[in-house]
């Protein structure tokens, strides 16, 4: 039984593993090189506390003030808003109360097991040193913010994900790079980050290839089915045979389901870093300050700021604007750090409108399936999306209720 893997980020190179640690033929096909996708630039965090849908009221009523603000947290390009409009409508329809409390408990199903896959994992493939010990810190200047960001400490409590309230003098022990302007922090002890999202990436694509895991570097344009999937064809005419293909391709997976006939509303939520290699200070923790949107995350290769919503499609260049933005805010809650040796970059997060990704069989097609639309948590769900695409293509029961990620829900 040969499987192909499209796309070779964190989503296909984790599910590449575990099916052929399951027995499975596996066969990853990747048009650049694992890893450098949206998985190569993430904030780097296991972000447990952040599974709540954007489409909550509480967000999406700020929207129309960001998007007048040039240095919001999110911001539509002008131009792209009449291709946006589909999408932002069943991101509207999303935030219903009743489908925000079932959305909630989704996100939350996948999040609570997320050490119980991702820690085997990383045990089995000898890279438990890639994962820190350390938790993230969520910043408020004062009682007034921390009041603004109560609805997401309520879900937490509601779901049992552990948290703690302090205050400024327990924030300067923990982190005494921070200003004092910051007068309370939540404690999130869960949110473990990794060293660096890319090295993970690749090291599991070398696991992979060292177990005989076959990668092909290719541009799937096509594909050749007849009574199910028979094989995946590459833009230079190469035929790549396979009983099963799964969709991993991150953003680009709704081209491919459109070629498959089972189109996805999947958007980009396009998303900037700025890797600092000589920040001047060092932190244990990663920082998250909701009511400036953005992260701080210290990796292997120095201090990475980023965070912030653009939405403008697959194919417009990068406004490294915004990433200047998010350091000069890092600076306000972290005034000693400097930005002198640093590099910039855009990544694509797959978006789906209710914030829930696809991981589900074809409803089409014999011998298809789809692992995409795991948006700002693509590095956090990796390991349980493999674990539980794995299950489902393997015949084995699931752990969770699978029908909620399934394609056809939209
Ligand atoms: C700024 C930013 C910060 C983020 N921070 C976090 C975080 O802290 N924690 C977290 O959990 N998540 C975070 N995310 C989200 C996370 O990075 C993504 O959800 C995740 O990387 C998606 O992985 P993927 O494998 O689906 O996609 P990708 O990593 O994009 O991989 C898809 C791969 O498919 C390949 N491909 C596409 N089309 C084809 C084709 N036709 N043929 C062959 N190959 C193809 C691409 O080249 C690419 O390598 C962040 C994202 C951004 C942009």
């Amino acid at each position: 039984m040969t499987t192909v893997i499209v796309g070779a980020g964190v989503i296909g190179t984790t599910l590449a593993y575990e099916l052929q640690r399951r027995g499975r033929d596996v066969v990853m096909i990747e048009r650049d090189a694992p890893g450098k996708g949206a998985s190569f630039g993430n904030m780097a965090s296991i972000a447990v506390t952040e599974f709540m849908p954007a489409s909550r009221p509480s967000i999406w009523k700020q929207i129309p003030g960001w998007m007048l603000d040039p240095e919001g947290p999110v911001r539509v390009r002008p131009s792209y808003m009449p291709k946006l409009l589909p999408w932002f409508l069943r991101f509207i329809a999303a935030s219903r109360p009743s489908v925000l409390r079932e959305l909630e408990a989704q996100g939350a199903a996948l999040c609570a097991r997320v050490y119980d896959d991702l820690l085997p994992l990383l045990r089995d493939t000898s890279l438990e040193s890639e994962l820190t010990d350390v938790g993230c810190l969520s910043l408020y200047a004062d009682e007034a913010e921390f009041k603004a960001d109560r609805e997401h400490i309520d879900i937490l409590e509601r779901f049992g994900f552990p948290h703690e309230v302090i205050g400024p003098q327990a924030i300067k022990m923990l982190e005494p790079e921070i200003s004092d302007r910051i007068g309370m922090a939540v404690v999130f002890p869960q949110n473990r980050s990794v060293r660096d999202p890319y090295r993970l990436v690749v090291k599991l694509a070398e696991r992979f290839s060292a177990l005989g895991g076959q990668t092909v570097t290719g541009d799937v344009t096509g594909f050749e089915r007849s009574e199910g999937m028979r094989a995946a064809i590459l833009r230079d005419g190469r035929r790549i045979e396979a009983n099963e293909i799964v969709i991993c391709a991150g953003a680009h997976s709704a081209r491919l389901a459109d070629m498959l006939d089972e189109p996805i509303p999947l958007e980009t939520e396009r998303g900037y870093h700025t890797q600092i290699m000589s920040p001047g200070i060092a932190i244990k923790h990663s920082i998250i300050w909701p009511a400036r949107a953005f992260m701080v995350t210290p990796t292997a290769g120095g201090i990475r700021v980023g965070g912030t919503v653009e939405m403008a499609g697959l194919d417009a260049p990068p406004d490294y604007r915004r990433s200047k933005v998010t350091v000069r805010r890092a600076k306000e809650a972290l005034p000693n750090l400097t930005c002198e040796n640093f590099t910039e970059w855009m990544g694509h997060r797959p978006a789906l409108p209710d914030t829930i990704p696809v991981m589900s069989a074809s409803r089409k097609t014999k011998g298809l399936f789809y692992a995409t639309g795991h948006g700002h948590l693509g590095l956090t769900y990796a390991a349980t999306n493999a674990r539980l695409m794995a299950d489902l293509m393997t015949g084995a029961k699931p752990p969770i209720d699978m029908r909620p990620y399934r394609i056809n829900r939209f």
